[in-house]
């Protein structure tokens, strides 16, 4: 992500022009990291053509506003950060608009059997992610239960069944390799004569290799005539996902896409690649093997992560709601649109997502923050690791918290002795209050460069 940032520094010339070799060698770079995060060669390749004729268009609007011989050097620092901030938002909104099919995803209906077929992959996360479909629609009041027409592998039946008696919801299925299409079949309808609204059924997955999968699934579907078929993705496929995704699409009417373990190490691009390739909507994002750990897709923070922007609208949102305190909410957004952010505004955002919770979601949508601060799973020392954090600026002054003293200088003898009071008033470490110094760098460095990049202004905007 962050090579993507660093790219379009490039485009900061002292002229205030840009030439089409430096928009080429930009966007090469843009290429470069977004197939390093798993989006489809093809995909990156449409992407950058798009990308340039807007962005070579714009720079010819802004010529033709602009007459060269009275540029002074402001003016000329001014139109070179705007050409970055165009670029910057013409690939966030092309990735966007590319996880934002025509399609739309289908909507349940109350009072009304909605029969919703999963398919995938073996180890793709169908069965973990209809336990997690499941409890995210019975929370909401819908009358939910499960159907289980995997007879391909042993144990498919017990997994599902453990995870409805865990989250009480009925199901139906067989221990018998029975005909996993009559299974489907008397499954749904039993379910439907008892008036539920979310009947889910679970699928075979199989591996690619093995044949039968596409018809089997064919045939399941068209003996329970699903109200949406969901495609299941497994994000760590990466570049393979796009190959997958059209093949099951050719097979069934897919309508929506989930993609799976996203908590790991996989970047997330091939998520794109699945969109593409079915031209449905993506619903819903696998980040854990909990029955929490489903999260409504939003194309936008997803673009944002991608980029390695940080999850700023997410962040925001979720602030919006947890703040006691509204007005200085907004006060911060207004600063950080502008790229400003003091160690007291740190504070503030820290002491909001410790009221916030779950902390590793949260965590993990703050644009620079270290992986080691965003705990994996059970993980609470983060959460200490934060309140620590907090007793240090808790022992600042206020010119240290307002941004009025340089800290950049960790040699500086009264820097140091600044950093050695402030670890004792905290009963801290020095290198902690360092380290404390070194994240508010990072999040200054991100907050600016947003700021400039016009992203926080629109996204202060869509808060109001
Ligand atoms: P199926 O064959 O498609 O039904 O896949 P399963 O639901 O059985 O999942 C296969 C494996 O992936 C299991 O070990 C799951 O716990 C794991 N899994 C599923 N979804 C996620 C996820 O979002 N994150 C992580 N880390 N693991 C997942
Ligand atoms: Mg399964």
């Amino acid at each position: 992500g962050g090579k993507l940032r660093d790219s379009l520094r490039k485009l900061h010339t002292r002229s205030g022009r840009v030439t089409t070799t430096q928009l080429n060698s930009v966007l090469s770079d843009v290429a470069r990291a977004l197939i390093e995060s798993d989006v489809s060669v093809k995909l990156v390749m449409t992407l950058r053509d798009n990308v340039k004729q807007k962005v070579e268009r714009l720079i010819e609007e802004d010529d033709d506003d602009n007459d060269d011989d009275n540029d002074n050097d402001a003016k000329k620092e001014q139109r070179a950060s705007n050409v970055s901030k165009m670029v910057q938002k013409a690939v966030v909104d092309e990735l966007t608009s590319l996880l934002e099919p025509a399609r739309k995803p289908h909507t349940m209906k109350r009072g009304k059997p909605n029969v919703i077929l999963f398919v995938g992959l073996q180890g793709a996360g169908k069965t973990t992610t209809i336990a997690k479909y499941a409890n995210y629609y019975q929370k909401r009041g819908w009358k939910t239960a499960m159907v289980c027409a995997d007879t391909f592998r042993a144990g498919a039946f017990d997994q599902l069944k453990q995870n409805a008696t865990k989250l009480r919801v009925p199901f139906y299925g067989s221990y018998t390799q029975a005909d996993p299409v009559a299974i489907a079949e008397e499954g749904v309808d039993q379910f439907i004569k008892e008036h539920y609204e979310v009947i889910i059924v679970d699928t075979s997955g199989r591996h690619r290799q093995e044949a039968g999968l596409l018809e089997e699934m064919q045939e399941i579907s068209a003996a329970v005539d699903p109200d949406n078929v969901i495609l299941v993705m497994d994000a760590t496929q990466g570049q393979s996902l796009y190959d997958q995704a059209l093949a099951f699409s050719n097979a069934v009417d897919v309508g929506s896409v989930v993609i799976t373990k996203l908590d790991g190490h996989a970047k997330g691009g091939g998520a794109l690649s699945a969109v593409a390739a079915t031209e449905s909507p993506i619903v819903f994002l696998g980040s854990g093997e909990h029955f929490d750990d489903l999260e409504p897709f939003n194309a936008q923070s997803f673009v944002s992560k991608l980029l390695g922007l940080g999850d700023v609208r997410g962040l925001m949102e979720a602030m919006n709601g947890a703040g006691p305190d509204g007005k200085t909410h907004e006060e911060l957004m207004e600063k950080m649109s502008k790229g400003e952010f003091t160690l007291r505004d740190m504070y503030s955002q820290f002491q909001r997502v410790m009221n916030m919770g779950p902390l590793n979601k949260v965590m993990g949508m703050v644009p620079g923050m270290p992986e080691y601060l965003v705990p994996k799973g059970g993980d609470d020392n983060s959460n200490t690791r934060l309140k620590k954090f907090l007793y240090m600026m808790d022992s600042m002054t206020d010119k240290e918290l307002d941004g009025k003293v340089d800290f950049s200088d960790h040699d500086d003898a009264p820097i140091q002795s600044r950093i050695r009071r402030i670890a004792a008033g905290s009963g801290t470490h020095p290198k902690e209050v360092q380290m404390l110094l070194q994240v508010h760098k990072q999040f200054e460095g991100m907050v600016n460069k947003m700021g400039k990049s016009g992203m926080m202004g629109k996204q202060a905007q869509a808060q109001q």
